[in-house]
């Protein structure tokens, strides 16, 4: 029997690449997806295919709508025709209250995780309406505890996009459901990655917050995986335009 095939978008680095290492460990083939972090991308690749499945790492911005069009494309010719997609790049933008935010930063972080993952989320319905593999296809969109909590202080720009990720899985899931595909998020909260760092701009982010968090701590890459993997499996076969809060009680 063939393998599933899933694609994830941003999926080089924190929880796109622990999704990757999770699935190929569960026999899925992985199209790993990176923006510039090649190196990264290609430890990704060399550790699904460690686990024995296939694995290929392909550039692209997901804010792009050519590139995203070639992705997928590349992907199917790479692998084989998708079952799985996780839509999962994104950024937040430089942390602050919205009256010190200029309107690049809110540009930058709309194009990526609204227009791109919209983008995103089309080129993998058509891809998946097309798959001659009818069992088991599945879209699974990354958001954010931030749609319910409103990031206020931080980037209310951000929480704005991933309550627009929400809307489209909602109505994306009653779009497909004829189709028997499937389409789900998980709206992760604090999540030990380097977006704090490297998008955020505050390193010390997780530390900050973690004592606020009902658990007391932040989530692993590997918990917020977990969840994605479920809701791309069989196991979730009758859930569809759900949003899977994985926020340790926030
Ligand atoms: P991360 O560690 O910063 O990794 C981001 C990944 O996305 C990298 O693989 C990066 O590629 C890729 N990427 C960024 N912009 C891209 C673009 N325009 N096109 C293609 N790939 C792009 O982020 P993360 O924390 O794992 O976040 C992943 C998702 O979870 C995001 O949607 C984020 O909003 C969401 N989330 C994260 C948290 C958290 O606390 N970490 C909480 C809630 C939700 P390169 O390696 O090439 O740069």
């Amino acid at each position: 029997m063939t393998r599933p095939v899933l694609l994830v978008t941003g999926g080089s680095r924190g929880i796109g690449a622990a999704t990757c290492v999770m699935a190929a460990g569960r026999g899925y083939d992985v199209a790993v997806n990176y923006q510039s972090n090649a190196r990264a991308a290609a430890e990704v690749v060399a550790a699904c295919v460690g686990k024995g499945v296939k694995a290929v790492a392909l550039q692209g911005d997901m804010a792009d709508e050519a590139d995203i069009v070639r992705v997928f494309a590349e992907a199917k010719a790479a692998l084989g025709p998708l079952t799985h997609v996780v839509n999962n790049a994104g950024i937040t933008g430089k942390s602050g209250p919205l009256v010190d935010t200029d309107a690049a930063i809110i540009r930058e972080c709309i194009d990526v995780n609204v227009t791109g993952a919209i983008l995103v989320a089309r080129e993998a319905a058509r891809a998946l309406i097309a798959s001659e593999r009818v069992e088991g296809r599945a879209l699974v969109n990354i958001s954010s505890v931030a749609a319910e909590l409103g990031s206020p202080g931080e980037y209310v720009w951000y929480a704005a996009s991933k309550g627009a990720v929400d809307s489209l899985t909602i109505g994306l899931a009653k779009e497909l459901a004829g189709h028997g595909i499937r389409v789900n998020a998980v709206a992760p909260g604090i999540t030990e990655t380097e977006i704090h760092a490297l998008s955020t701009g505050e390193a010390g982010r997780v530390a900050r917050l973690a004592p606020l968090i009902p658990l007391k701590r932040a989530a692993t890459a590997d918990e917020i995986a977990e969840a994605v993997l479920f809701l791309l499996s069989e196991a979730s076969s009758y859930t569809t335009g759900i949003i899977l809060k994985v926020g340790g009680g926030r």
